[in-house]
């Protein structure tokens, strides 16, 4: 989580933050891990999986991935799902919204007639 500093006081930082102060990928020597060239084109890289396999051990796994959903980080490793993973969630969620929604307006137009 190279992009803000590392505060001297965990409570400097604003609240929605917080959760950063407790990445473990703080303490990673090389951060471009979750940050790989290319990733793009070609998501399962071995810097990827590396990043990955870091995620499974952080203790606010999902405070990221829900920042990055939220935020729509389209770059790098965040949570634990690299880009493509993120979009393919993004798109079922979607998915299973509009399905909600239109079985919702068949309900209202089932009950109004
Ligand atoms: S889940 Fe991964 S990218 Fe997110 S803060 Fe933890 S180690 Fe860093």
């Amino acid at each position: 989580m190279p992009r803000i500093p590392r505060p001297a006081d965990h409570w400097s930082l604003p609240q929605r933050w917080r959760w950063q102060d407790d990445a473990i990928c703080r303490d990673v020597p090389d951060a471009d891990l979750f940050f790989p060239k290319g990733s793009v084109a070609v998501p399962m890289t071995s810097e990827a999986e590396a990043a990955k396999q870091i995620c499974r051990m952080c203790p606010v796994r999902l405070h990221c991935l829900q920042h990055a959903l939220t935020q729509r980080e389209d770059w790098g490793v965040w949570g634990g799902l690299d880009e493509g993973e993120r979009r393919e969630m993004l798109r079922k969620a979607r998915e299973l919204a509009e399905q909600a929604a239109a079985e919702g307006k068949e309900a209202a137009d089932a009950s109004a007639a």
